[in-house]
């Protein structure tokens, strides 16, 4: 009977004994008596050893790298000269004793243990290969175990998790919407939710207390190293609290979090030192400073708060817009200002970013939880009553049923685990971005859709070559 798998990194634990390991062929030498493979698992990877029978040491001539394979035989120690320090079983190995192939592999695009390969595009049509390089899958791994100790975490001080809709409607959040067009209604169109914004006071409305989601977010803007069409956030809010207790809470979240998940990392600086918008630019000429005191050090993180940031600023026509998210409410000793729509330029947000190596990852506030102080907003930005109620009825609706006083934040998950990992970009951390252009070239979408598909949704595409 065929053993049961074992895996590469359960090895050390059989010396001795015969075992079954499958996976697949990192690397293959013909050293003429003897043929090694460095065999790989989703756990580790293991030098196996075929001599001493000719037939199946001509079997494993054979094996092409990156095939998927089985191969039994015993675990042994290994010589002191050829033990190699730089993987975790570099201590033993394996003489083979049988091989099965379970499937053999085509030559890959780009070899899978490269340091770098230039083309992202090839890198991305061919992704499923290249999360099989061993940085990739780290990348992967960490990015789960920071999203897991998240939840724990939340878990432990009464958050729920849950889920709101992708299928929403448009909203003001300050990007363009992802639309999908509804076939049921002719003429009208979900969006994609830019954040769960509105849905997490509306759980608060609804008595939760303490919500909380990694969430996908859609915002229609052009991509940048730190920038996606599509991205994850750790998105939270809580009922009857002020900025500080949002702000701790998440401060204890991320130390605790690098202290467990990222031991090697040393936080230059605790408590996280808060720095107000104006100090900010004055003194750094941004709102996302850069405070390490070695930007060398891969392993020295630099995190700060911004505060006080302006509620409102001029847009392109001349008008007010909100700085960060219209549902924010001023700081209480501008709460008048802010409902008798006077001194605009100066009322300060209950807003607060948290900023990581130069980065910001994250952002929220308190929100306004009653109707005049929203409606005050809305006025501010020049949405007419009319306007204001067609588009956020729902909101003003429900805020007159009790709404609790309430805010938030939303980590960008992406950025965070960029910065952990020390990678250049948050494509290295997503398991399927888009390309910076913002496409997918192994779905190969954004794709065109054929007329019977556009007629049922009622839609004609109008040339855009023209
Ligand atoms: N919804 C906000 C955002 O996506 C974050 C928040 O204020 O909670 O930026």
């Amino acid at each position: 009977m065929k053993n049961l798998r074992t895996l590469i990194s359960e090895t050390p634990n059989h010396i001795g004994s015969s075992v079954t390991l499958n996976g697949w062929v990192h690397s293959k030498r013909n050293m003429g008596q003897i043929v090694f493979i460095d065999l790989r698992d989703g756990f580790g990877l293991l030098q196996v050893v075929f001599g001493g029978n000719p037939e199946l040491q001509a079997q494993a001539d054979q094996l092409k790298t990156e095939s998927a394979i089985s191969v039994t035989g015993k675990i042994v120690e290994r010589g002191g000269k050829n033990v190699n320090d730089k993987i975790a079983t570099g201590k033993i190995e394996m003489q083979a004793e049988s091989l099965e192939v379970l499937n053999e592999s085509l030559t890959p695009p780009f070899e899978i243990d490269r340091d770098n390969v230039e083309d992202e595009e090839l890198r991305l049509k061919y992704r499923y290969l290249d999360l099989r390089h061993d940085r990739m899958h780290k990348n992967l791994v960490m990015r789960h175990k920071t999203i897991s100790f998240i939840r724990n975490f939340l878990d432990s001080n009464n958050f729920v998790d849950v889920d709101t809709p992708l299928l929403s409607a448009p909203t003001p959040e300050g990007a363009r919407d992802f639309l999908v067009p509804s076939r049921k209604y002719a003429d009208s169109f979900y969006a994609l939710p830019q954040s769960p914004q509105q849905y997490k006071q509306l759980l608060m409305v609804a008595g939760l207390e303490r919500y909380y989601q990694i969430a996908k977010c859609m915002r229609d803007e052009d991509s940048r190293g730190d920038r996606q069409p599509e991205f994850t956030q750790l998105d939270l809010e809580m009922s009857f609290v002020e900025q500080e207790e949002v702000m701790a809470l998440n401060e204890k979240l991320l130390i605790e979090l690098v202290q467990t998940v990222y031991p090697e990392k040393k936080i230059q600086t605790v408590p996280f030192p808060r720095i107000s918008y104006k100090d900010a630019i004055e003194k750094y000429g941004t709102d996302r400073p850069d405070l390490r005191e070695d930007k060398t050090d891969d392993n020295l993180l630099a995190f700060c708060w911004i505060v006080d940031f302006p509620f409102f600023e001029k847009n392109d026509a001349g008008g007010w817009t909100f700085t960060h998210n219209p549902f924010s409410a001023p700081i209480p000793q501008h709460m008048d200002d802010l409902l008798g729509q006077k001194n605009i330029e100066n009322i300060i947000a209950a807003q607060y970013d948290v900023v990581l190596n130069g980065s910001e990852i994250g952002g929220g506030s308190i929100r306004n939880h009653n109707t005049d102080a929203l409606k005050a907003t809305l006025a501010i930005m020049g949405y007419s009553p009319e306007k204001s109620a067609a588009d956020f009825g729902h909101m003003f609706e429900a805020f007159s049923y009790g709404a609790p006083p309430h805010g938030g934040i939303a980590w960008g998950l992406d950025r965070l685990v960029m910065i952990l990992q020390n990678e250049p970009n948050i494509r290295e951390v997503i398991a399927f971005p888009k390309t910076d252009k913002g496409r997918d070239p192994m779905m190969e979408s954004p794709r065109t859709v054929d007329e019977k598909t556009l007629k049922e949704l009622g839609l004609q595409i109008r040339s855009t070559k023209s």
